[in-house]
């Protein structure tokens, strides 16, 4: 029997699981770092390596295809209007689930100083990052979108949307040209699509090993070789990990589920099966950038989303919507507010939600992006933005769940967008 790819990564997974277990509770941290980390570093790198050639290769051929570019701006409208309405939707859950479960009261006196003390330094390195990000004009995000020159913008995935944009404006173009003289520009880029589609399924035959590698490096960084300090810190912050992760659930259940209702008439079951891949290795690398390649594959050849639509919401997606990172923030803020013992007001809640979803659109798909716009948010509502070291320990747990959703909320709004222009395959 052919165990399908979605078992082998889980299978992988708990195993790393187990091994980074053991490997922290015998000292083997150097040992996973020098012998088993880099089989992680490899197979994310080969994932990144796909990344931009995919999407200026699909986005060109899919833009191209239009046949006027009234749909492109309809459907670009449609993706971003329901983005920003399921972040928004996120944070609000996040918020109720903070303040229903109080996790702030729940850290005990002595262990808040001892966070602060010791995440003291890491959280400053956050500040300092956060500093730079505020410094830039408003509509420097915008100028940031075009570049100046293309080669500059592919050698760098931090860069996608500048891709996204160059794309947008050569796939325009190429319907504005003669047939004759587009035709063999597309060909090429078709055939460069095929090419890079079959090199994501090579890839991800090492799923399994690179998983291994990730979960087991991850366990034991966090760890650093001394188990008993994660089970304190798990302790302290179980409370408030517990609302981050309740949150995330909702969010899935309730605002991915109406989404795919609404929308489309794919079934749960098929939507999951479909993505699980995904969702694993969004799981396993914390970064919904380097999971982009495999959740578009999924995408169009499981769920049947057209390459039309999927190339477009998918990379902007990776890039702007990330509703698990607004959720976290909201519920963080509110958490390091409450054991700083500062009462939020409705206002400052209310600005949470509005800095939350700005601050998730400007938020790197890299691990640990989210906690430097943390600090942002913090600012926006007074609550010292050093607060953060009560977190840090274990953000990067957290960072695993929130890509999770992150990723699993592009694929719904790909499928809802496609099944409303009529382009999903059943
Ligand atoms: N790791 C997240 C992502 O790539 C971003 C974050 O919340 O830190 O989606």
């Amino acid at each position: 029997m052919k165990l399908e790819l979605h078992w082998k990564i889980i299978i992988g997974l708990v195993l790393g699981l187990a091994f980074g277990v053991l490997a922290a509770a015998q000292g083997w941290g150097g040992f996973t770092a020098d012998w088993i980390a880099p089989f992680g570093k490899i197979f994310i790198n080969l994932l990144k390596l796909i990344a931009v050639p995919l999407v200026l290769s699909s986005l060109i051929t899919g833009v191209a295809s239009l046949s006027d570019l009234k749909k492109l701006s309809r459907i670009g409208g449609k993706t971003i209007t329901i983005y920003i309405a399921t972040t928004a939707i996120a944070v609000t859950i996040g918020l109720v689930a903070v303040n229903i479960l109080q996790p702030g009261d729940t850290v005990p006196e002595e262990m808040k100083v001892k966070l602060l003390d010791t995440y003291q330094s890491a959280a400053s390195g956050k500040m300092e990052a956060a500093e730079q990000v505020k410094e830039r004009s408003v509509l420097q995000p915008i100028v940031d979108m075009v570049p100046s020159n293309f080669f500059s913008s592919a050698s760098n995935n931090r860069n996608m949307l500048q891709v996204v944009f160059v794309a947008i404006l050569v796939g325009i173009a190429l319907i504005q040209i003669p047939k004759e003289k587009a035709r063999p520009v597309l060909e090429f880029m078709e055939g460069v699509n095929d090419l890079v589609i079959k090199l994501v399924d090579n890839i991800m035959l090492m799923a399994p090993i690179g998983v291994f590698a990730l979960i087991a490096d991850t366990i034991t960084s966090v760890a650093g070789n001394n188990l008993q300090n994660v089970l304190e810190l798990l302790g302290a912050l179980g409370f408030y990990m517990l609302a981050v992760i309740i949150g995330l659930i909702l969010q899935m259940m309730i605002t991915y589920t109406s989404v795919l209702k609404i929308f489309s008439k794919m079934s749960l079951k098929k939507f999951y099966q479909g993505i699980a891949p995904a969702q694993l290795l969004a799981f396993s690398t914390s970064s919904s950038g380097a999971t982009l390649p495999v959740t578009m594959e999924r995408c169009e050849d499981e769920l049947g989303v057209s390459e039309e639509v999927s190339s477009f919401v998918l990379p902007l997606g990776a890039t702007i919507n990330m509703d698990g990172t607004a959720l976290y923030q909201a519920v963080a803020a509110v958490f390091i507010a409450q054991t700083l013992g500062m009462d939020l007001t409705i206002g400052a809640q209310l600005t949470i939600v509005l800095t939350a979803v700005l601050a998730s659109i400007g938020t790197a798909a890299v691990p640990g992006a989210g906690i430097i716009m943390l600090v942002i948010i913090l600012e926006a509502i007074g609550v010292p933005s050093a607060g953060i070291a009560l977190i840090l320990g274990v953000d990067r747990i957290l960072d695993m769940m929130r890509t999770v959703t992150n990723v699993t909320g592009d694929a719904s709004v790909a499928v809802a967008v496609a099944s409303s222009e009529g382009q999903l395959s059943s």
